[in-house]
């Protein structure tokens, strides 16, 4: 068991920004950044860390309970981190991996954490309000903190995360899920003030963007997830969210907010679809790059950059950031 502050010892905080040059066409008219975040810590997936943050402090709750699924790198990250600090941790997994544990349950037996495997149904209720307060009344003194870790408080650790980038930037990237990530980058490029947007019409190339890159099929359905953590002015109806076929002539040219989209066609069938050309693409990029990235996560958004610049989606002289979320676990 480790005090907290010892804990943090152990991270690689702020995590690194780097440059990379990859060989795909279109690449050498811009500059792609990298957000170092899978190097946060080897056991804690990255924007996991910067999602939990602010929820342990001290005095720790006496007990934690959380959400997901088999291979959740949300689960894997509060299983380690309780153990470190000795909070008892109870998973509440979808589907009964008993007989058959993922690599990601064996790691939490290992941590000791309590696991209450449920079936689909049960699963699904668990944001509603009578369920978690079944929960409450089974463990009173418990914190319980929604499936992947996304709930207002997660959106401070992505300040933390934005505050650590020193550099000018003109876009952000990221992979999307429960939305959380894409809605704290969203809410701290507004506090930059650094946004200038000079050519709406060449979107995605005006400054100070956040692109989302949906991991699974959900139009409309994530943008929502987003606009959950948003105050109404960043919403997309305040906020001019541009589609790429959308006529954009009678926009001002001028805002104060940054300007936010999801790419949903770089979702390769779905969550954790994973087709052979994406895990070829995942493999090449990991035996050329001094970094891993994986197909459920990483890998789509790198993929999905790629074929941006190869159809020259963004201005000349572009400063792109993509965010390593990490998520190598959960490729075991
Ligand atoms: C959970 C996760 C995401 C998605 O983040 P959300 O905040 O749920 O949108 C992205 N990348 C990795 C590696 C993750 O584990």
């Amino acid at each position: 068991m480790l005090p907290l502050e010892a804990f943090k010892t152990s991270l690689t905080l702020p995590s690194a920004l780097v440059s990379i040059s990859p060989e795909w066409k279109g690449a050498e008219n811009v500059s792609l950044y990298v957000k170092r975040d899978d190097a946060i810590h080897p056991i804690i997936s990255g924007n996991k860390w910067r999602k939990l943050n602010h929820s342990l402090t001290q005095p720790f709750p006496n007990a934690i309970i959380s959400f997901g699924g088999g291979f959740s790198n949300h689960l894997h990250a509060l299983g380690f981190v309780c153990f470190e600090l000795g909070i008892p941790f109870t998973a509440i997994v979808r589907g009964n991996y008993s007989a058959n544990p993922s690599p990601m349950i064996e790691d939490l037996i290992q941590w000791e954490t309590t696991i209450e495997y449920v079936n689909r149904k049960t699963y699904q209720r668990r944001n509603e309000s009578a369920y978690l307060n079944e929960l409450h009344n089974k463990y009173p003194d418990a914190l319980i903190i929604p499936e992947g870790g996304s709930q207002t408080r997660a959106l401070a650790g992505l300040q933390d995360m934005m505050n650590e980038i020193d550099l000018e930037f003109d876009v952000m990237v990221a992979p999307v899920a429960s939305g959380a990530t894409l809605a704290g980058i969203i809410r701290a490029l507004d506090k930059r003030n650094k946004c200038a947007y000079t050519e709406l019409q060449d979107m995605p190339s005006s400054a100070c963007n956040a692109i989302g890159i949906g991991v699974l099929k959900g139009e409309g359905y994530l943008e929502e997830l987003v606009e959950q953590f948003l105050p109404n002015s960043l919403k997309r109806e305040n906020n001019r969210h541009i589609e790429s076929n959308q006529n954009t002539a009678n926009l001002p040219t001028q805002t104060t907010h940054p300007f936010w989209h999801i790419k949903h066609n770089y979702h390769w069938g779905g969550y954790a679809k994973a087709p052979s050309e994406l895990v070829a693409f995942c493999d090449d990029f990991n035996k050329t790059m001094p970094f891993e990235i994986e197909p459920v996560y990483s890998g789509k958004a790198f993929w999905a950059v790629k074929d941006m610049l190869a159809k020259g989606k963004f201005k000349d002289g572009t400063r792109i950031i993509i965010l390593h979320t990490g998520g190598l676990q959960g490729a075991r």
